[in-house]
């Protein structure tokens, strides 16, 4: 069998990061079966589907490069389908039309309430209160429609839905490869609405149709599916259709434990892109955050793919931590192709400064360095400051205390010394350091601040000899003399 999975969203809304997790995780399995991962857009409930959103979720998914290996199905494009199955259903004897109208459905409803109520008055007798919680429990389970064994329409053109019979008093089965087994009970669930009184097809039916005609051989999808599972069942019964595998993750939860919520950084998953995290750092985060293999905490695509499978799936929520996708996007981030790490990092100093061609030759001489000192891409943007700012109109109160008397005489030998370097490499500028301490029986502590403060005013960066390589001698002269006596 060839395993066939897909990603269902509804473009209501943007894709959230459980959602992107749930589209890596049928991406995943399908990749190591060597099967095919699918993608359909359920845009049914025209209302609430925009076109914005659709692009939001394609973006995001492309993004983290989860692309799918057919053309994208638009659910809507289906309706003639879900309307031939509703009516072979009817042919087969599973479905009825139901001629029952919202009001004496909502009569029903507000009967069983009344009675519940009821039954809670004083002086009524045990018997009495039992009979009527008996009434109310009646009117307000799921709904069996008067019409599932056939009858004659209320009129020739009286609207009616289209339903499917409930099994009576059967169990369903669910064996879930995240949920484990669990049965329940056919009395548990209603006549379920196939078409509705418009003609338009439900979201069971419409799921089930468009699973079963793209060949889906395993639905994996958040938990807060897991019981339309049960109402699905019987229409894939009732088609005489093969039932294909389920897992059913649990959701993503805040650090606190509490669901989800923006405050949490339930965001887009695209604004993780405008915070600087790279797309392997957010794929490898996700698939650990609800799947365990050993205690591997770092994964490539490939790596994911190679082992992935639905029994690692944790049963419990996941918890979103920031901190942990930090360090996560910081290993990446160290690991990163140098080429590709520059394109990116780019735009980022680009908002903090123009990026002239001399910048950009100091940040790619810099950056295998100060690729360690940003879990961020505007952090690490951040990091690469002193190569453009000397911050001498801002020195913090260390680099001010650098350079007063003894530095500034120091700093003015080590001109001297610098401007006299025969070659501008790292070993050599260093060599002038050396020298410079050993000739005045001075430490690095001693001639270290002033120089440094000259040349960075303070902002964090790393040793003198590299930094003064990256800025070039023109622009270390040009900062020792800042502060110097003209
Ligand atoms: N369209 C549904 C949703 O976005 C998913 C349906 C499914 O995966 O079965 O919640």
């Amino acid at each position: 069998m060839k395993v066939v999975t897909r990603f269902a969203p509804s473009p209501t809304g943007m894709l959230h990061i459980g959602g992107a997790r749930t589209a890596l995780f049928n991406y995943l399995f399908a990749k190591h079966h060597g099967g095919k991962f699918l993608l359909r857009v359920e845009d049914t409930d025209k209302a609430r589907s925009t076109d914005e959103a659709t692009r939001a979720i394609l973006d995001g998914m492309n993004w983290l490069g989860l692309h799918a290996d057919e053309d994208i199905v638009f659910q809507s494009k289906n309706v003639d389908r879900h309307i031939e199955c509703a009516q072979q259903m009817i042919a087969n004897g599973t479905a009825f039309k139901c001629y029952a109208t919202p009001e004496e459905l909502q009569a029903r409803r507000d009967a069983g309430e009344e009675k519940r109520k009821a039954a809670k008055a004083e002086g009524l007798s045990d018997a009495e209160r039992d009979a009527l919680l008996a009434e109310a429990d009646d009117l307000l389970a799921p709904y069996r429609s008067p019409w599932r064994d056939g009858g004659d329409p209320p009129g020739s053109d009286a609207p009616y839905t289209i339903r499917l019979r409930a099994p009576d008093d059967e169990e369903i089965v669910v064996s879930d490869h995240v949920q484990g087994t669990v049965t329940l009970k056919t009395r548990e669930i209603d006549d379920l609405i196939l078409l509705r009184a418009d003609g338009t097809p439900t979201y069971m039916l419409a799921v089930v149709v468009d699973d079963h005609d793209m060949g889906v051989t395993h639905v994996i999808r958040g938990d807060d599916h897991f019981r339309n599972t049960f109402r699905q069942l019987p229409i894939y019964r009732a088609m005489q259709w093969p039932v294909p595998e389920f897992a059913h993750v649990p959701m993503i939860h805040g650090s606190d434990g509490a669901k989800l919520s923006k405050r949490h950084g339930a965001l887009s998953t695209l604004a993780y892109q405008d915070m600087g995290y790279l797309p392997e750092a957010m794929n490898s985060y996700l698939i650990r955050l609800g799947w365990s293999h050993g205690d591997q905490e770092v994964f490539t695509m490939e790596e994911a793919a190679s082992v992935f499978d639905l029994d690692g799936i944790n049963k419990a929520p996941g918890r979103l931590d920031l901190e942990k996708l930090g360090d996560v996007n910081a290993h990446f981030i160290r690991n990163i192709d140098e080429a590709r790490l520059l394109a990116l990092l780019g735009p980022e100093i680009e908002k903090i400064t123009p990026l002239t061609s001399a910048l950009t030759e100091r940040v790619q001489h810099a950056i295998p360095t100060l690729k360690e000192r940003g879990q961020t891409l505007p952090e690490l943007a951040e990091s690469c400051r002193f190569l453009w700012d000397s911050n001498a109109e801002n020195l913090n109160k260390k680099a001010r205390k650098a350079l007063r008397e003894d530095g500034i005489k120091r700093l003015s030998e080590l001109r001297e010394a610098l401007d006299g370097a025969d070659s501008w490499t790292i070993e050599a500028l260093q060599g002038v350091l050396d020298s410079y301490c050993a000739a005045h029986t001075l430490s690095m502590g001693q001639v270290g601040p002033p120089l440094r403060a000259a040349l960075t005013g303070g902002l964090p960066a790393p040793d003198l000899a590299p930094v003064m390589y990256w800025l070039g001698r023109d622009e270390v002269l040009a900062r020792i003399d800042n502060h110097l006596p003209a």
